[in-house]
């Protein structure tokens, strides 16, 4: 089975489309979604939408999280605050009890999808080390595990002889021996300094893993932000990557 691996859509539904559009052409049997549909962006209620269409399983993220009051959203930082006020004003009922009703990890049989981290899903820590990734390598239990949360794609591995390796490549086969945890990177929101959308396949048979990237009309996004009053910085950070 060959999975589209989406993640930190964050209300960007022109990144979406495009994402959307790149998995029709490729050979794609199921959409799994890692999380964080909404915050920041401008159209959460039809990411929302169109996640539910596409994908067979979706995990909440903190911002999932945070419009229905299941995030302390105290250290959020002030734009972010601004962008849950604002979020939360859009969503409707159905969105808020859907929303509650999803999970924060899913396990296959050969691999794991969480937005934060598999030894705390609602914690909301960060894979960002060695340090981070050690601590998590004990918690899966099969050969990878597919991660959000950072917008950053990266490939961390853990060797038969404990050897640890983080890698950026966008093609990889994940070997038997070792143990993976992947970030698949972010579709409406990247923080690599590549501003376009990032979403990942990968092939539960051949264990062959592959890293996306697809441009969008960032322009029109950014638009839509601004004429919604949301705070200008998350337009900016758009064209930025970052
Ligand atoms: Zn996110």
């Amino acid at each position: 089975m060959r999975y589209g691996l989406i993640s930190d859509i964050h209300g960007n539904l022109e990144a979406l489309q495009a994402v959307y559009q790149e998995i029709d052409r490729l050979d794609v049997d199921d959409v799994l979604c890692l999380g964080d549909v909404i915050g920041y962006g401008p159209d959460p209620e039809k990411c929302i939408e169109l996640v539910r269409e596409r994908a067979s399983v979706i995990l909440a993220g903190n911002h999932d999280h945070a419009p229905i009051g299941l995030v302390d959203v105290t250290y959020f930082n002030s734009y972010a605050k601004q962008a849950v006020e604002w979020t939360t004003a859009q969503i409707s009922q159905e969105t808020r009890d859907f929303l509650e009703s999803c999970p924060l990890i899913h396990e296959f049989e050969r691999f794991t999808i969480v937005h934060s981290t598999p030894s705390n899903p609602s914690a909301w820590e960060y894979i960002l080390s060695i340090d981070d990734a050690v601590e998590n390598f004990p918690y899966i239990d099969n050969r990878c595990c597919f991660i959000g949360h950072s917008h950053v794609p990266v490939i961390i591995s853990k060797s038969s002889n404990e050897q640890i390796q983080v890698q950026r490549l966008n093609k990889i086969v994940f070997q038997e021996d070792a143990k993976y945890i992947v970030n698949v990177g972010s579709v409406g929101q990247p923080r690599d300094l590549d501003p376009r959308a990032a979403f990942a396949t990968f092939d539960d048979e051949t264990y062959q893993y592959e890293l996306h990237r697809v441009r969008y009309d960032i322009g029109k996004v950014q638009r839509k932000i601004l004429d919604r009053g949301l705070p200008p910085f998350l337009a900016e950070r758009l064209a930025l990557g970052q």
